[in-house]
């Protein structure tokens, strides 16, 4: 996350309606020798693959993509591993290759030598972490967390720092420091856009890119040397988070003043696909629509019915009630799904234990042909497997079609049998 005064001011003057342009001319690229940064220095954080563009000198080393620590140590002996795959030019989820391992885990994160404000803010950002049912899920202690949160003055427009990725061991980095100086976050921020920078840091920390680590541009409004690379931490795309530009998610690289940037769809996808770990609650009880992973459409009750045995469908999504589907989790693995437009939960009709058994809404009675255990497969996607059957949920004949109607099958780990499950 990048902050100065330069965004700061942009904003404010766009709010003047004064052109973008004026502010561009501010934010002027590094170059060798710029902010007195030794050439050599620049090149060395070129060569682990970081921007050098806007490098800022720090205590004990510099900083990076805005907010990434790079130590003077870290410049000297950190060897250069390649991203097993860097995709360029969309805007995605990406992790880097180490990521935190041991799950189930808790981390635990202290904040030390801040206003009260900040911890408050910490919780915050926790509980929008644990609300996702996420094999990882994170705990504020008094003090010696394994990622401590701490006061440090880092100088005019700079918001705060992460201390890297996770290591090799699959640990978090400590600390992340940030600026309560005027000049920085101040000492009574929003709490909501504090709790958005708080979890961006921890993003971080748990192997998050930016999303738009290949542009810039995109989130900060920088032009040219948009693109930080591969980092020599990688830069994996997380499949599921769709290549359209992604404006609010908490990992783009900029954020305004005062934004709050809570999970977005996508945001939720990757945290979903790095860290739900085949947890038997991985969705938030919540409005959900569901898209086939094989057509790209949305489970559908056709026609709008309201009546009990309305058949279901897939369709093009359009934001029609009949397409937004209500999760609540029931416990032991199992929820209830209910359409939105008629209160009726997925059923499979008449108890049917065969393939091609019809799927339709019912009124709910709590029977085990209308619960639904919801389970990860680890590309994004979910499988919906009914309870009394075992079998899951199925575009019929992997048809393409809007109409195309649903069933249950035995599960074969294919396309139209896997389905994205994207908040509404
Ligand atoms: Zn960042």
């Amino acid at each position: 996350m990048k902050y100065t005064h330069t965004i700061i001011a942009c904003l404010v003057m766009i709010a003047g309606s004064l052109v973008f342009q004026s502010c561009k001319k501010e934010s002027r690229p590094a170059v060798p020798g710029d902010m007195g940064i030794p050439e050599r220095t620049l090149l060395k954080i070129k060569e682990l693959g970081y921007s050098t563009f806007d490098v800022k000198k720090t205590p004990g080393g510099y900083i990076a993509e805005g907010d990434i620590f790079l130590s003077d140590e870290a410049l000297v002996k950190t060897s250069i591993t390649p991203s097993p795959l860097l995709r360029i030019a969309k805007s995605e989820q990406y992790r880097t290759n180490n990521l935190i391992t041991g799950l189930p885990r808790v981390i635990t994160i202290s904040v030390t030598n801040l206003p009260a404000i900040y911890a408050t803010a910490t919780d915050i950002a926790i509980s929008r972490y644990n609300a996702l049912g996420l094999q990882l899920t994170f705990q504020r202690v008094a003090g010696g967390g394994q990622v401590n949160i701490e006061y440090a003055s880092l100088g005019s427009g700079v918001l705060g720092r992460s201390a890297g990725f996770p290591n090799s061991s699959g640990n978090p980095p400590s600390p992340i420091q940030l600026n309560a100086d005027a000049n920085g976050l101040g000492s009574s921020p929003d709490v909501n856009y504090l709790a958005t920078v708080i979890a961006h840091e921890i993003g971080h920390t748990i192997g998050f890119r930016h999303t738009d680590y290949f542009n810039r541009t995109y989130s900060c409004g920088w032009s040219p040397y948009p693109n930080e690379g591969d980092a020599g931490v990688g830069a994996i795309n997380i499949p599921g988070t769709p290549a359209a530009e992604d404006p609010n998610s908490w990992m783009l690289a900029c954020i305004g003043s005062g934004s709050n940037r809570p999970f977005n769809n996508n945001d939720i996808i990757a945290l979903n696909y790095l860290y739900n770990g085949g947890g038997t609650n991985p969705v938030p009880d919540g409005t959900y629509k569901i898209i086939s992973v094989h057509s790209g459409k949305a489970l559908d009750v056709y026609n709008a019915s309201v009546a009990d045995g309305g058949i279901v469908v897939q369709w093009t999504y359009a934001g029609v009630r009949n397409q937004q589907w209500v999760f609540t989790y029931l416990g032991n693995g199992f929820y209830k799904i209910a359409s939105v437009h008629s209160g009726k939960v997925l059923d499979v009709y008449g108890a049917a234990t065969d393939n091609g058994g019809e799927v339709v809404q019912w009124a709910f009675a709590g029977v085990g042909n209308q619960q639904w255990k919801v389970e990860a497969n680890g590309d994004g996607s979910f499988r919906l497997l009914s309870r009394h059957s075992n079998k899951a949920l199925d575009v019929y004949g992997a048809s393409q079609d809007n109409g195309g109607k649903v069933v249950q099958w035995t599960y074969a780990g294919v396309a139209n049998q896997r389905w994205y499950i994207q908040p509404i």
